[in-house]
């Protein structure tokens, strides 16, 4: 088990500086009035499982600093393991909560399990008082935090960020095999009610993930800017003197010889000039990488017969990016680089013209901060921002790329219908798997700019209402007063009305 650093680049008062994101800040630091007084002198340990890479370890750095800055203390830690076979287990929850992979847990995981809990929850007892708070994220640390609450009584939350709409044998083997320790929990959170299990219904609250509106990745940056970190992330060449270095580490792309090279190899991919589908994910076979690429293979492969011209010339020129972190960073995710592997073997299969219009990319996670602002900037050279999940917990890269004020199209999973409504602030494709309806549901999109329009400005305004961390954070601290003084009513309401639906991009 590690501490993590958490460094705030930027404070509630700076926020507030926004007049679009003013009505929040007053409204999180009135609620933090009354509420706080029934946590002071209590640490809140954050209990996950990586540092980098996926959207817990996107969110925690500026829950723990605006928590931090109301008051609270707050200690964020990685649960560690030296056993690369620990991370394949959870994994395996973590697919079997999402209906994907094998049934069915041998003594032999429970014992794994078991341990590397132990091992870690032993390692932080020595650092904590009854009076703190436990909250545990995901099934990694599960154990973690029940074993410690059962030895130090301290109050503990359970946070899953994963769940599905439904129950079948693979998620219930899952919820079978977490049960024991997920019941010593104080208060159980998920991000979608349809994920709670009948048997945590009586202790269950609803949070939903929020973004960090002024952080690197979201923050609205101009044009030049947008080209600076392309070229310094040798994704775009240099063509005039740049303010800004490069980066130490470039974002890579593969080669038609299987190799990963400079993305601006053979030929530039055309961020600024070209129309561009855009997907980012961690490498996760549920993300559903390979029906997008299969159904821009068949979009672009489609007769021209429309009497569009300019659609079909975006339809010659159009590009799809698929990008993800480089595989080696994301600790908790061994399966990243088969699937990139797997994914890579497709690729290389297709028409030499077609690999030119797929740009697959791996984007280096050494600083998360030029990571943040590549996904930033390729986001923002977007026509579309697809989510093509297959499962999603809850999809933060959608909250992302709608609060940029792009078109998102998303699948129909249960997180990701928390943010998009179809029609109203995005698209959705009822099956991720479907190939043609996806090729057919990018196509219309494209053929009809007043529909992204307005879609994307309606996308804007959802996530300004509902999905930023002001609105994450006022959940927290209602949850983790309510677990030290239970009956309390955790519903929230409204930001500051008049401050709603401002918009700044
Ligand atoms: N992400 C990133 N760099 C990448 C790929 C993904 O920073 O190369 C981020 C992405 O912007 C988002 C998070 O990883 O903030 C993924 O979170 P999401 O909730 O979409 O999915 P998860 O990975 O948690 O399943």
């Amino acid at each position: 088990m590690r501490t993590v650093e958490v460094s705030n680049h930027t404070s509630l008062a700076e926020y507030s500086d926004r007049f679009h994101l003013e009505g929040h800040v007053r409204t999180l630091e009135e609620e933090a009035k009354q509420l706080l007084p029934s946590l002071s002198g209590r640490k809140v340990w954050m209990i996950n499982a990586a540092e980098s890479g996926g959207g817990v370890a996107e969110m925690m750095p500026k829950l723990v600093s605006i928590l931090r800055e109301l008051g609270i203390e707050v200690e964020w830690v990685v649960i560690e393991s030296e056993r690369p076979e620990f991370f394949g287990l959870t994994k395996r929850i973590h697919n079997l909560i999402h209906d994907a992979g094998d049934p069915g847990f041998s003594a032999e995981d429970r014992a794994l399990y078991e341990a590397v809990n132990e091992e870690n929850a032993r390692a932080l007892e020595r650092m904590m008082s009854p009076r703190d708070f436990i909250v545990a994220h995901d099934p990694q640390p599960c154990a973690m935090g029940a074993i410690l609450k059962e030895r130090t009584g301290a109050p503990a939350i359970w946070r899953s960020h994963i769940g599905l709409d439904r129950a079948t044998p693979r998620t219930r083997s899952a919820w079978e095999f977490l049960r024991p320790w997920i019941e010593a929990y104080d208060r159980v959170v998920f991000s979608v009610p349809e994920y709670v299990p009948p048997f945590l219904a009586d202790r269950s609250s609803i949070i939903h993930p929020g973004i960090d509106p002024l952080s690197p990745k979201n923050a609205e940056i101009s044009p030049r800017r947008v080209q600076s970190i392309l070229c310094s992330g040798q994704l775009a060449l240099q063509h005039s003197p740049m303010l800004h270095p490069l980066f130490e580490h470039p974002a890579l792309r593969l080669s038609a010889e299987g190799k990963w090279e400079r993305a601006t190899e053979a030929e530039e991919i055309g961020f600024l000039f070209r129309p561009i589908i855009t997907q980012i994910s961690r490498w996760d076979r549920l993300k559903g990488w390979e029906p997008l690429m299969d159904a821009f293979v068949r979009m672009k492969s489609s007769s021209r017969t429309g009497p569009d011209g300019l659609h079909n010339r975006c339809l010659d020129i159009i590009r799809l990016v698929l990008a993800g972190p480089d595989p080696a960073s994301v600790a908790d995710d061994p399966e990243g680089k088969d699937l990139l592997e797997e994914l890579t073997r497709r690729w290389l299969d297709l028409d030499p013209r077609l690999q030119r219009d797929i740009a697959i990319l791996t984007l280096p996670m050494a600083s998360r901060e030029e990571n943040a602002l590549m996904v930033n900037a390729i986001q923002r050279c977007s026509t579309i921002v697809v989510q093509n999940s297959i499962e999603e917990g809850f999809g933060l890269t959608v909250s992302e790329a709608m609060w940029k004020r792009l078109t998102v199209i998303g699948s129909s999973a249960a997180g990701i219908r928390q943010q998009i409504r179809d029609g109203v602030d995005g698209i959705l494709i009822p099956d991720a798997e479907n190939t043609t309806e996806i090729a057919t549901i990018l196509d219309r999109a494209l053929a009809n700019p007043a529909l992204r329009g307005h879609l994307s400005g309606n996308a804007q305004r959802k996530v300004h209402e509902n999905f930023l961390v002001f609105t994450q954070v006022r959940a927290w601290l209602r949850v983790l007063h309510s677990v030290l003084t239970p009956l309390v009513d955790v519903t929230l309401s409204p930001p500051d009305a008049s401050h709603t639906g401002a918009s700044e991009a």
